[in-house]
Formats: structure tokens, sequence, C-alpha cells
């Protein structure tokens, strides 16, 4: 989802480069789709490495598309206080029309820098001006120039549901960010927002896709509305809330607004207020809730299983680990009789691993070295199965803790290694797609475990 792309610009004059920068700049911080960029100059070599805006979003099969990602307008009426783009930052402004996003869209397009674009807005005059721009954008994309490429839109809370519907005919994937979990919350750092505003956008357009859906099963209408469902984002550790309140909403929007994905953007002190903290949350908060999210959405656990509502994740080992750590009375499981959903909770054995199990053992009993030549992660797995009755973890559950503590130092210390070689872009979560392997990059991003 995240990466690197130096784009070169040539021949820009549908939009100022200053404008351009403004704008793209002012895009960065949301993780739904995040941006980075790079300062490097052409020092006389070839190509022009520039912060225009481009980021890497993964689709479902594991194909990576580059998007272009970029604000409609960064001059806000809104006074939300974790962000640089509020009406009170001392910040240079700028506003594109809906042509310029048309002609830089398709001018990218057909230099083929982008697949796509992440089109999000500031509250610029009122939300129903600002979600009218960003309708007309996306009409003219797919009506006037033709373009037929992925969009992804964030929608504009407190908009004219009927903006919200007609955006989503044009566009493949809304957002809507809840951005803090309670309400309280949202009170005290984002005054103009509520949670009803916020959820309500996502919560009628989630019945209108099912509605559009049925209607064309039926064949009464034709077209798409919202292809890719619709995402949300939340900042982590902006607030007090704990991972358990966070993922108990995450649980909530999965099972009642059916979203792809929720997103979690671990605090970053881009902007001083004596009401936010000046320390950042840390990465590795983040990515523990991307773990136990993954948890929810693939291995079949509730929330209530993971973590209790007024705690935090345990960050010396992932979730699935802490969950088998209290759970130990339900292990050794016998890989060569273990259903999928038993293989599924065994800590190291993934989603591709576990049907890999469930495959070759049809025709053969497992051993260790069969399940090294799958890939498990026998490190972590061993104290949680026998092998043909063979069991080769720790003896008790302290020593089974020491153990994959010192396991998860040792991936942590690769990753730390990795993340010191790169620079402080202030976009925390992109350093993370730079892991060694593509496998690691995608359970960096995704939380697989
Ligand atoms: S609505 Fe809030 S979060 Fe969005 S741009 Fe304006 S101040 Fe920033």
């Amino acid at each position: 989802m995240f990466d690197f792309l130096f784009v070169p610009l040539y021949n820009i004059d549908m939009i100022t480069q200053e404008k351009l920068t403004i704008l793209t700049e002012s895009a960065k911080y949301d993780v739904s789709c995040s941006s980075s960029g790079s300062a490097r100059k052409n020092a006389g070599g070839v190509g022009n490495g520039y912060i225009a805006g481009c980021c890497h979003s993964f689709t479902p099969d594991g194909r990576c598309v580059s998007l272009l990602k970029i604000l409609l307008s960064n001059d806000c009426v809104y006074d939300c206080k974790y962000c640089p783009n509020r009406v009170s930052a001392d910040v240079p402004r700028a506003t594109a029309t809906p042509d310029e996003i048309c002609e830089l869209t398709m001018d990218f397009y057909k230099r083929n820098y982008i697949e796509g674009l992440f089109l999000s807005s500031a509250v610029t005059k009122n939300p129903d001006f600002t979600m009218e721009q960003l309708l007309l954008v996306v009409k003219k994309l797919r009506t006037e120039y033709g373009f037929h490429g992925y969009i992804h839109l964030k929608g504009i809370p407190k908009a004219d549901p009927a903006l919200n519907r007609s955006a989503a005919l044009y566009a493949d994937r809304m957002s809507y960010n809840v951005e803090l979990p309670t309400e309280k919350s949202l009170k005290l750092l984002a005054p103009q927002k509520s949670k009803e505003s916020l959820l309500l956008p996502m919560k009628t357009l989630t019945r209108e896709r099912a509605q559009f859906v049925e209607e064309k099963r039926k064949k009464q209408v034709s077209g798409h509305f919202l292809p890719a469902g619709q995402t949300t984002q939340m900042i982590v550790g902006a607030t007090p809330e704990a991972d358990g309140q966070i993922l108990r909403l995450t649980q909530a929007l999965y099972r009642k607004m059916q979203l792809k994905r929720v997103y979690y953007s671990s605090y970053v002190p881009v902007v001083q207020d004596s009401l936010l903290p000046d320390k950042c949350t840390g990465q590795l908060r983040e990515h523990r809730l991307y773990q136990a999210d993954w948890l929810l959405r693939f291995y079949g656990f509730s929330v209530e299983e993971i973590v209790t509502e007024g705690e935090n994740l345990a960050l010396e080992y992932d979730p699935k680990c802490a969950w088998a750590l209290k759970n130990m009375h339900l292990f050794p499981v016998e890989i060569n009789r273990a259903s999928l959903e038993e293989l599924l909770r065994v800590p190291g054995i993934g989603g591709r691993s576990a049907q890999k199990i469930i495959q070759a053992r049809a025709y053969t009993t497992l051993t260790f070295e069969s399940l090294v030549k799958m890939r498990v992660a026998l490190k972590r797995a061993k104290h949680f199965i026998t092998c043909n009755g063979k069991f080769f973890g720790a003896k008790n559950e302290t020593a089974v803790r020491g153990l994959l503590i010192s396991a998860e130092n040792g991936e942590n210390a690769v990753q730390e290694n990795l993340f010191s070689l790169l620079p402080d872009t202030g976009a925390v979560s992109e350093k993370k797609i730079l892991f060694s392997d593509r496998q690691n990059a995608l359970s960096a991003l995704t939380g697989e475990l």
C-alpha cells in the first residue's frame, strides 16, 4: 500500500507545480492510501524525483496499483486539532478546479505514472459545496474524459446524501474517516464532527449498495455502485481509548457496515496543541492493531477473545500468540488431524499454510520437515503442535512465553535495522514497505499472521 515513487514532472501545465505540491503534501497523512515522496533533487542525472503524491495500493488479488493521491483543496473551514490543514493553521492554501484534477489524472495516466486516483478534500466553504466539487471530478472523469481506472473518493460528512449516492455511481471505493473512536474524543479534537455524521453516510451507502446489487441481479439497473466497497481510518494514540475499544468499533464496522478495511494511523504530532500528546504513538502499537484486525477478518476470532475493552494489545508478541498463551489448555493440536479452524489459531500457521497442510495431509502423514517446506514459522508453532505425535516445544507456559518474546525481538531487530537505513519522511507507516521481502512487506501492511 505504501511506497516511494519518484515521479518525474515534465510539462505539467494544467495545474501549477506549487498547487500540486501543496495538495499532494497535504494528502499524505491519510493512511488508508498512504502517500510518500522524496525531496531528492536531480543532480544532473536522469529523472527528477519529486513529492507528487503518488502511492501504491494493493488489490485483493495482490496486484500493486499506483495511485495519484491528492486533495481537491486543503483550505478547510473545520478546526480538527490534529490536522495540519485545520482552519487555524498557518499553512499555504490551494484549491484545484475539477478540470485541473481531471487533466492531471489523465496526464499522469497516459504517462503510465498511475493506474488510478485517490481523491480527498478538506471541507472548503461547506460540506455540500465540497462534495459537489468532488462529484464533478469523478463524473467528468468517467463521462467526459473516458477514464476507467480505479477511483477512491473520500466522502464529506454532513454533505447531502444525494450527492454521496451520485458519487458512488462513479467511484470504485469511498471512505469516511472515523478518525477518533468515541464521541467524547471527537468533541474534544474535532468539534465540527460527530460520530453520527461520520457513521450515517457509511450506513446509508452500505444499504444503497446492497439495494443496487439486488436490482442489478434482477437486471433492473446497470453500471456500478462502489464495486470496491468502503473503508475507514482511525487515529491511534491521539486520545486515551484503549485498543480493546478501538477493535470493538472495528468489529462493529465490519459486521454492520461490511467495510472492506479499517486502517489505523499511529498518531504523529505534526501540530502543537495542549490537547494533544507530544509523542508519537509508535509503529508497534499500530502493527499489533493490524494483526488483531487480520484475526477478526480471516481467522474467525471475535474481539472479545483478543482483548478486553479497557486494555491495549500486548506489545511483546502478536495477538495470536497472546491468545494462545491464555488458552494453553487447547494445545497442542495434532497437525495431521486438526480442523482448519484449529490450525488457523496456531501461532506461526497462517491461512496459506493451513490450507497447504489440509491439502497435503490427504496424501501423506506430515512431519516437522514437511512443515518447514511449507514455510510454517516453527519458532512459534512448535510450542502448540504435535506432528505425528511428536512434540518439540517448550515444556511449560513460562518457557513458551520467553521463547516467543525472544523470537519476536529477533524479528523486530531486523525490522528496526531496515527502518534505521531509511530517511524519516514523517509518514511513519510508509517505511514498512521496505521490508526484506514481499511476504514480510505484505505482512507489515496487512497484519497477516
Ligand atoms: S475536516 Fe478536519 S481533518 Fe479534514 S481537512 Fe479539515 S481540519 Fe483536517
